[in-house]
């Protein structure tokens, strides 16, 4: 059956505490999801701040394929008449094919926040729900609070929902505003409200109790067939419905149509740009499109999922766009270390010693508190030296930095690095922002002599963590810093007890691998590096 999207991620995701996006962000989202296929697109509340209203005349200029732009407001004020009230005429100037307003279904509310008898509130719903509707509008009635409003007084909310259906709403949205509805009661109230009305009935949920995906797929199976949320499940307090989550289960578990199966494929690329866009991190554990939503590490796992992959994945990740991940740690069996290995086109080049030689090698990184699973770069530069011990381009002879501010003045940090190559002795001295900076810069002009082929990579990410005391003997800091040449990324990481040491170990280890990538054209590690690493 086609259950059509409503993404809100531009309105009601923009009230999630962390998430600002600017008019030229919006404008790239709304793209993006018609081109996910998205029947739905809610880009704001033209009503409330100039930001949206800007949104909106913006908006004309987009070339929207598929979906349906819908601006979003609320009833009427109780004094004003419908057709002076500012904000209703907001909604009518938007200019887009379908506004989204939200009335009052709790008698609570409407006594205690609107302080109108309940018959007024009625007239509200109708009166603004009629006057859209004579501007042209398909109108997508949000009923708020709509469970707990049942809750409390059930033929109070069901006469509400009549008031917009009466007035020519397209869809009763049942909204738990609060996000506090249990999964077996929602769909008690669902179900009743399915019997009672035909046409369209949508579900809004937030995700205070943690259910908001269960309650909107629960909701589907009892007769909705328009569901709302946000992509990564943003959104007030502890979010929205994840949308992007409602989608896959509705097409992979339920069978219904959504965005259909090839625009599926780009859901997890929707999520990392939108997570971009966020500046947010995209949770790994994030179901469907997280980066560990199919990765696998316990030793039993890894040698099952090799056999077939049905074994511990619920879907084949290439559904969503994702992708199986087989992690390398102390964790693995010997099936982890065989699966990169050959994940690499190397297994057969490596001799029995040798590999069992990196095996130890990587345990007792693992021990010392390295995290090779996050560090793929490191990782390879491992898999390179076991394959060429013979291919050795520098030794650090020394390395020393230091930071010196004098008053309320910029800090500067030099740096000086010596390194001892077939030719002999190479020093250079450079300055930097920062220590790490500086040592950065002074690596790569000492090395600039002497491979000036070497090419500028980009550091995109540095993140520090103090290690849990036990994990290792003297270690106690990872750093782990993330590069890009463009095509691809990668990490290396280092650990110390001094944070300065940590980066530097991590540092060569970036530049030991570009060289080896320079010297060693290596095609099929090149390859598989590519596919094995996320993209830029
Ligand atoms: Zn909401």
């Amino acid at each position: 059956m086609k259950i059509f999207t409503f993404d809100t991620t531009l309105r009601d995701g923009t009230q999630g505490e962390s998430i600002s996006f600017s008019v030229e962000d919006k404008l790239i989202i709304a793209q993006k999801l018609d081109e996910l296929g998205i029947d739905y697109i809610e880009g704001g509340w033209p009503g409330s701040n100039p930001k949206d209203k800007e949104f909106f005349a913006r908006a004309t200029e987009l070339k929207l394929q598929h979906a349906k732009l819908t601006a979003f407001g609320a009833t009427r004020f109780a004094r004003n008449p419908v057709e002076d009230d500012r904000n209703v005429r907001a909604l009518v100037e938007a200019g887009t094919p379908v506004v989204s307003i939200f009335g009052k279904t709790w008698d609570l509310h409407v006594k205690r926040a609107l302080g109108i008898s309940e018959d007024e509130n009625l007239t509200l719903i109708s009166e603004t729900v009629q006057y859209l509707r004579d501007h042209g509008k398909e109108v997508v009635y949000d009923a708020e609070h709509f469970f707990d409003g049942y809750t409390a007084n059930p033929d109070y909310a069901l006469r509400t929902l009549e008031a917009a259906h009466k007035a020519g709403a397209g869809v009763l949205c049942l909204c738990d505003t609060n996000g506090g509805t249990i999964t077996g009661r929602l769909v008690e109230m669902v179900g009743e409200v399915r019997r009672r009305f035909d046409g369209v009935i949508g579900i809004h949920t937030h995700n205070d109790s943690d259910l908001a995906v269960a309650n909107s797929i629960a909701a589907v199976e009892a007769g909705a067939t328009h569901v709302q949320g946000c992509m990564n499940g943003y959104g007030e307090r502890c979010g929205n419905a994840n949308l992007a989550s409602i989608i896959a289960n509705l097409e992979l578990k339920l069978g219904h149509t959504t965005i259909g199966p090839e625009r599926l494929t780009s859901l997890t690329s929707m999520c990392r740009f939108l997570a971009e866009l966020a500046n947010l991190p995209l949770r790994n554990d994030q179901a469907f499109v997280g980066k560990s939503a199919f990765a696998h590490k316990g030793g039993v796992h890894v040698s099952a999922v090799l056999k077939d992959s049905a074994t511990y994945e619920h879907i084949a990740p290439e559904k969503v766009g994702n992708r199986q991940r087989v992690l390398v740690s102390d964790l693995s069996g010997r099936g982890n270390i065989m699966y990169k290995l050959k994940q690499h086109g190397l297994a057969d080049r490596l001799g029995e010693d040798s590999r069992r030689e990196l095996l130890e090698r990587i345990k007792q990184m693992e021990y010392e508190g390295y995290e090779l699973e996050a560090a793929e770069g490191t990782f390879e530069l491992l898999v390179r030296e076991a394959l060429h011990p013979g291919l050795h381009f520098f030794d650090v002879e020394s390395y020393e930095v230091s930071t010196r501010a004098a008053g309320n003045a910029e800090s500067h940090s030099t740096a000086t690095v010596t390194l001892k190559a077939q030719d002999g002795v190479h020093s250079a001295t450079a300055t930097g922002n920062g220590p790490f900076h500086a040592l950065h810069v002074c690596l790569r002009k000492c090395l600039s002599k002497l491979y000036p082929q070497i090419t500028e990579v980009r550091l995109t990410d540095y993140k520090v963590r103090v290690l849990d005391s036990n994990k290792g003997t003297a270690a106690n800091v990872r750093v782990l810093i993330e590069w890009s040449d463009h095509k691809r990324s990668w990490s290396t990481v280092g650990v110390s007890d001094n944070v300065i040491e940590a980066s530097w170990k991590a540092l060569v280890d970036a530049i030991r691998l570009e060289l080896m990538r320079l010297t060693e054209k290596d095609d099929s590690i090149e390859k598989a590096v590519e596919d094995y690493c996320w993209g830029v």
